[in-house]
């Protein structure tokens, strides 16, 4: 009852994966996943910075892609555009 137009797209989902897996992109120092389940529930579960991605992403985003996870609901998260990359692997 508290949402009164149902015009905005209901996900920012950018792209799923074939395992399935769906990817978005972090709004600006983004921490908690904000996924909606069946019932408009915001999901809020941390996002961590995932090193053990499979093949589903390394043939989409590179084997070096920044990908950040949801520890609850597994979405995953892509760094945001204008936000400076925290990793030290390529750039200094
Ligand atoms: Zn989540």
């Amino acid at each position: 009852m508290s949402e009164p137009a149902d015009t905005a797209p209901r996900t920012d989902i950018v792209a799923v994966l074939s395992d399935g897996s769906k990817v978005k992109v972090r709004l600006p120092r983004m921490r908690a996943c904000n996924e909606k389940d069946g019932k408009g529930k915001i999901c809020a579960g941390h996002l961590k910075r995932w090193y053990f991605f499979g093949e589903a992403v390394k043939e989409k985003y590179g084997p070096d892609a920044e990908i950040y996870r949801c520890e609850h609901c597994r979405t995953l998260y892509l760094p945001n555009p204008g936000e400076t990359p925290r990793s030290g692997t390529l750039a200094y």
